[in-house]
């Protein structure tokens, strides 16, 4: 079962601890940001699933940190504050954020929050609703489970490994540029580095293809991109 990835974009130390120690007992992986441009540079490197954010950050306010973030990112963001007046939901809401949710808050309803932006997301970036699962010659992914399986057995994937797999799956048989491929995993900040891409893409070959040379399930366009095996193939 592949992870989804949470950050925390705190400054006081022990609501971060309290809110890390909760979600890792529900299966969360977890990091945390202190400042609002230490969060916006690790949203830009982890691509997390879904972003906790509190608005009365130490350098800049929570509510840039929306509007950085949004430029490049649908991943779904979560206002966590001590801002109680409908005023200040209104602005997060329009600048960006999926929901607001003041201090203090229960545990309960953060991590029924969190489900349900994930469910939100999960669903837009499959492009349909429809789509739960890719199959092609024994390599099946489950993407609402997160999972990748060859012949039956699971494969570790990296978060970010699974993103690009899973962002070509959904588009078996069409060839994403390059460029796609980053914007749609990185974000626009790794435009035209396509090195971190081939890096990548060898370690996921390594581990869903027999022969990595000679490729069965996802083809290299020579200079334009990848092309996924089609799901509809048996
Ligand atoms: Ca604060």
């Amino acid at each position: 079962m592949h992870k989804f990835t949470v950050l925390i974009v705190e400054d006081e130390k022990h609501i971060n601890e309290f809110i890390t120690k909760t979600l890792s007992a529900n299966g969360y992986r977890t990091n945390w940001a202190a400042s609002g441009k230490e969060g916006i540079s690790l949203a830009t490197s982890l691509c997390p699933d879904v972003i906790l954010l509190d608005l009365g950050l130490p350098d800049i306010d929570g509510m840039e940190v929306i509007g950085q973030v949004r430029k490049w990112s649908r991943c779904p963001i979560i206002v966590i504050s001590a801002r109680i007046q409908e005023e200040d939901k209104v602005l997060a809401l329009d600048a960006g954020a999926d929901d607001y949710l003041t201090k203090p808050f229960g545990i309960l309803e953060l991590l029924a929050r969190i489900r349900t932006s994930l469910r939100h997301s999960t669903q837009n970036s499959s492009g349909s609703l429809s789509q739960q699962l890719y199959h092609a010659k024994g390599l099946e992914i489950d993407f609402f489970r997160r999972t990748v399986s060859l012949d039956g057995g699971l494969i570790h994937l990296t978060p970010i490994e699974y993103k690009i797999v899973a962002y070509l799956a959904q588009n078996s048989g069409k060839v994403m540029t390059y460029t796609d491929v980053l914007n749609n995993v990185w974000g626009p900040y790794a435009e035209n580095d396509n090195k971190i891409l081939r890096v990548n893409m060898a370690n996921i070959r390594r581990k869903l293809e027999k022969n990595p040379a000679q490729p069965a399930y996802i083809f290299t366009e020579v200079g334009v991109g990848y092309r996924m095996v089609d799901g509809g193939d048996a």
